[in-house]
């Protein structure tokens, strides 16, 4: 996996943006926008297509994502069209694009700045835009209808990571003769295997090689009138036969009451499918979800593996994620100060090093920093150096937990359990039946969100699931106060809130019970003491309370998501360790994506290798 660099760019006289590598615009001097509606809206019959759409969503995947002008102008005609007929079938755009050279933010800034009727969709493009690491950054608008995907990396190798049946295509991309490399039949075949009948296609180019690679591939392809001065272009579709329609679902069950139910259940109401949840205790978020501050930042390895872009992924997301659901009304504490990860020993120290020393990540994700440099950011003077991760901070899972519950009450559609215990499920001929302490439950959809309790059922008990006690210490010191922002060395320490600050957490792989004891409280206050060299800061801390907890994780810390086999309609989000806060957000909308058969936003290879079937192969 090769590291990205973002497009070098240049205005020419007219204002255009201009690739300096390709030597060629982005848009046509004369009019983008026009020509943005002409080419590839009108040529694949949007948005009129919309109004008679036989599915709830609609997906394009586009090649070249540039500077977004063809997703901003097909997101405000979707607006304007959800607007105009918002009892319409179709109620979600999926927009897939795949970008190579992704525009920095200044650079994305300065060439939308040109098109004043984009400028509101402009502006929340680039509050959410990613930073430039390779794989899919999913981008959720107006309140989930309308999704983009943007794949970063080269087409040709991002293709084949997408999973989703396309309705259009927007072929774009710099001229075939600036740009031979990615004019090739992988691209060509690749667009097909996501085709299915009915699927159209556009592109500016008129270039035989163009036209004989879209035939060859199994679309029917025709030259039209191009726009403007252009003689021709072309336009395709796709006769295949189509695929089976998805049975509809009308509800899902989720068991568990904690961060992980919580996404999946926001991410399901935003499709329209109720939801039941049934929780085991008297209320919301008492097991591993209970911590009062969770640190959220992505844990970077010193190469590029699967692992870190995962976490880099489900970062960006999670962090777009609860601000989007405090800004509905959901009311929970966090705050994004930073955190800091000091290199408190020879392990941590060398991983840092590696990853700084060869840029792996942008600056913007994390830089290294001096003692100097931490001890000013932190607030407090700490010992090492470190890498301080500026977009990273924490949340309060209880608190959200207990905010998105009092959200979805306010829906008909949405149901929870307290109390009721889960004894078995067993599968029946259309759906599952479930054996609780509050009698027989039926569910069309069943998802086991149960944490440290997934390998309860018979149909889970063979899950290598790991059962890790963790204790965190809620300390009050007022020279700690001072700490501004999350400060991690081999556990981590929150900037305080409500004047308790926490400290966590012990690892215990042989506990049985998740009882607080006085002796990890000695643990968490020592470990500290050691990583960081007795500060003087922590001296007279007070340890004032403390909660305990199972983490579940598989082993290589790698959760298990998605069905367990592909028709039982049976589901499992779990094993996510110590990082549920973060991965939840978006393992969540995997599996909402999943059960709604709709684009997935992670690749291939990660789906496989978090899938949860991967434990029940012969
Ligand atoms: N659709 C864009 C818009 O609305 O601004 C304009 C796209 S621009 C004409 C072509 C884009 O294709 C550039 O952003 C370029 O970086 C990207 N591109 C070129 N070769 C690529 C490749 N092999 N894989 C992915 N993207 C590529």
């Amino acid at each position: 996996m090769s590291t990205l660099s973002n497009a070098k760019i240049h205005f020419n006289e007219q204002g255009t943006p201009v690739a300096s590598l390709f030597d060629d615009v982005y848009f046509s001097n004369d009019g983008g926008l026009a020509e943005t509606d002409y080419v590839f809206l009108q040529q694949n019959g949007l948005p009129l297509r919309w109004q008679s759409h036989a599915d709830t969503a609609f997906h394009i995947i586009e090649t070249g994502f540039g500077t977004g002008a063809n997703f901003l102008l097909t997101w405000l005609r979707f607006r304007q069209y959800r607007q105009s007929l918002p009892a319409a079938r179709c109620q979600r755009l999926y927009f897939s694009s795949i970008e190579k050279y992704p525009l920095s933010h200044t650079d994305l800034r300065r060439a939308l700045a040109v098109h004043a009727e984009l400028s509101e969709l402009g502006l929340l493009l680039l509050k959410s835009y990613p930073l430039c690491v390779a794989g899919c950054h999913r981008l959720s608008f107006d309140n989930g209808t309308v999704l983009l995907d943007l794949w970063f990396g080269d087409v040709n190798s991002q293709l084949p990571q997408l999973n989703a049946k396309v309705n259009a295509i927007y072929l774009d991309g710099f001229a075939p003769s600036k740009n031979p490399d990615m004019w090739q039949p992988p691209l060509f075949n690749g667009l097909a295997r996501l085709s299915t009948a009915g699927t159209t296609l556009a592109t500016f180019t008129a270039a035989g090689l163009v036209k004989r690679g879209l035939q060859d591939a199994g679309f029917t392809v025709e030259k039209v009138k191009g726009f403007g001065r252009k003689r021709e272009m072309l336009s395709a579709y796709m006769a295949k036969p189509a695929k089976a329609v998805n049975a509809e679902i009308s509800g899902v069950t989720i068991i568990g009451g904690g961060v992980a139910s919580f996404c999946l259940a926001l991410a399901l109401q935003q499709r329209g499918i109720a939801v039941h949840l049934i929780c085991e205790d008297q209320s919301v978020a008492l097991q591993a979800s209970q911590n009062r501050q969770a640190a959220v930042y992505p844990n970077l390895h010193a190469h590029i593996t699967d692992e870190s872009l995962l976490h880099v992924q489900a970062f960006l997301f999670a962090r777009n994620f609860y601000q989007h659901w405090a800004k509905q009304g959901l009311d929970f504490a966090m705050d994004w100060c930073g955190v800091l990860h000091l290199a408190s020993n020879e392990q941590l120290a060398q991983r840092q090093q590696k990853f700084i020393e060869k840029a792996l990540y942008p600056t913007s994700l994390v830089c290294g920093v001096s003692a100097t440099e931490a001890s000013a950011i932190a607030g407090l003077a700490v010992p090492h150096s470190g890498v301080h991760i500026p977009l990273g901070g924490w949340l309060s899972p209880q608190q959200f937990c207990l905010a998105a519950l009092a959200y979805l009450k306010q829906s008909s559609s949405f149901q929870i359990s307290f109390n009721c215990q889960v004894s078995a499920i067993t599968q029946q001929q259309q759906h599952w039946l479930l054996t609780t302490t509050a009698g027989n439950i039926n569910a069309q959809v069943l998802v086991l969100a149960t944490g440290s309790k997934l390998a309860s059922f018979s149909q889970t008990a063979a899950l290598p699931l790991n059962k890790i006690r963790g204790q965190v210490s809620h300390v009050q010191q007022a020279a700690m106060a001072p700490l501004q922002t999350v400060l991690c060395h081999n556990g981590y320490i929150t900037p305080q809130w409500q004047g308790i600050h926490c400290l966590g957490a012990t690892f215990d792989r042989h506990a049985t019970v998740a009882e607080v004891t006085a002796k990890d409280n000695v643990e968490n206050l020592q470990q500290v003491n050691e990583q960081l060299q007795q500060p003087i800061w922590l001296s007279q801390a007070k340890v004032i309370g403390a909660t305990a907890s199972f983490r579940a994780s598989f082993p290589g810390s790698i959760p298990a998501i998605g069905a367990i086999n592909n028709s039982a309609n049976l589901y499992i989000l779990g094993g996510m360790g110590a990082r549920g806060i973060m991965l939840s957000p978006l393992l969540a909308e995997l599996v909402a994506c999943q059960i709604c058969a709709e684009p997935l936003p992670l690749s291939q290879q990660l789906i496989s290798k978090l899938s949860a079937s991967r434990f029940y192969k012969e």
